[in-house]
């Protein structure tokens, strides 16, 4: 499924769940909303960091092997972000798989010296 698709999906949900946070008729809205979303992204990619803390601590001291169920949980992290990255991207109206190949594009010219050959 391609990205805008997703965007359109969340929104929809976000309207259907969570309709004053599109309630925006002004810039002091507008900045409200995008502080919420940037608290939420900050305290998912938190939870995402202490599970890799906890795995490092665990691995460090105990040994052992990542299990299917860390990376479970991992995984939800990364979601949990993404979902956050998605309604940032709808709430700047933009189309963020857009916004990705024209980065990728640049990042293909900064980091050209690094390309293995
Ligand atoms: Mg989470």
């Amino acid at each position: 499924m391609d990205i805008s698709r997703l965007q359109e999906l969340q929104k929809e949900f976000d309207l259907e769940y969570f309709p004053g946070f599109w309630r925006i008729d002004s810039d002091a809205d507008f900045i409200n909303s995008l502080k919420h979303v940037c608290i939420a992204l900050a305290g998912e990619v938190g939870e995402l960091s202490n599970i890799v803390k906890k795995l490092d601590r665990r691995l460090m001291n105990l040994g052992g092997s990542i299990r299917d169920d860390d990376l479970d949980r991992l995984r939800e992290e990364v979601t949990d972000i993404f979902i956050y990255v998605l309604i940032a991207a709808n709430l700047l109206g933009m189309d963020l798989g857009d916004a990705y190949l024209r980065r990728l594009e640049y990042n293909r010219r900064r980091f050209s010296e690094f390309k293995s050959l």
